[in-house]
């Protein structure tokens, strides 16, 4: 059995590449399954789509954390995420990163295929949807099935969503991505931000919140601290600024934060910009127009 897992982000086609992945393996007549894990709501989030292959029917259904193969399809997931972690000693890595594999640094050294996606994206296809390119890179570094029957794959689960003009333009850039991947070691001992909880205890919500600190259903946290082990201000490039000479401490954009990241700081509001995700929704509610999302520079803002 071969298990892959993906890293994404959501609304950038890291599942539809599993499904064309999966297709691609019925061509080659073996057996495949392939399901992904969401761990929040909207684009921007990180998505773990997994693929399971082999000779023979598979019946396991579990999440893949011991992977023979890992797919990074967002260059900042190497920053934010262990995607390494889990990874088979014989285990390798397709990364999208402009730098070259040796450059690349993870939680341990991996071996893996690189390619620039982002750029044989926006040449072959107008924007940065990576997920056709890593497709190509991962067939050039693995050989797990053949191009063509890629392309088959491809075609027909591409072609079901996007038409058939677009599925061939990304075949076309699965096409450039095989012969543009190099092949290298990665350096390892990263060490990742733990991902913190930073919602208010139970003590420390606004008077009127009503929804229970914490529930359990199937394991997953939910409620306030639903979204704990994620750094949900990784999803934008903006972050909400509050402007205090403005305010009038309404408390409305507190109350109304999904992810809870506007607190009382003595007499003014602060926002948790480890936690913002730029939903806009404390800009919207403002009735002193106080809040404005203003550009980050980068992830190392966040994280840090
Ligand atoms: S934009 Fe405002 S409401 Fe949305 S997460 Fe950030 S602080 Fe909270
Ligand atoms: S909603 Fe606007 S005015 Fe009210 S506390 Fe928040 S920033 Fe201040």
């Amino acid at each position: 059995m071969l298990e892959i897992r993906f890293h994404g982000r959501g609304g950038t086609g890291s599942v539809l590449a599993s499904r064309a992945l999966a297709k691609a393996v019925f061509y080659a007549g073996k057996h495949a399954v392939t399901f992904p894990s969401f761990g929040a709501e909207r684009r921007g989030a990180p998505v773990v789509p997994f693929v399971r292959i082999n000779e023979e029917p598979i019946y396991q259904r579990t999440q893949i954390y011991e992977p023979d193969m890992i797919v990074v399809l967002d260059e900042s997931l190497l920053e934010l995420i262990d995607v390494a972690k889990g990874l088979k000693s014989d285990g390798v890595g397709v990364l999208n990163s402009t730098k070259k594999p040796e450059q690349i640094k993870l939680s341990k050294p991996v071996n893996a295929w690189v390619l620039d996606a982002n750029k044989i994206a926006c040449e072959t296809l107008g924007h940065s949807i990576t997920n056709s390119a890593m497709l190509g890179a991962l067939i050039q570094g693995t050989k797990i099935v053949s191009l063509e029957n890629l392309e088959r794959g491809m075609l027909s689960v591409f072609k079901a969503k996007l038409g058939e003009s677009v599925a061939r333009k990304n075949v076309e850039a699965a096409r450039i991505a095989y012969d543009n991947t190099i092949y290298g070691t990665t350096k390892g001992s990263r060490n990742y931000s733990d991902m913190q909880p930073w919602l208010p205890d139970i003590n420390e919500l606004p008077i009127g919140t009503i929804i229970p600190r914490t529930q359990v259903n199937g394991g997953q946290e939910i409620g306030p601290g639903s979204a704990k082990t994620r750094i949900t201000g990784s999803w934008s490039n903006y972050k909400a600024e509050i402007n205090q000479d403005k305010c009038i401490q309404c408390l409305q954009c507190m109350f109304h934060c999904p992810e809870g990241t506007i607190q009382q700081n003595s007499d003014y509001l602060v926002v948790n910009r480890r936690y913002c995700k730029a939903c806009k929704i404390c800009e919207y509610i403002c009735p002193e127009k106080a809040i404005s999302m203003v550009k980050i520079n980068g992830l190392a803002e966040i994280i840090k």
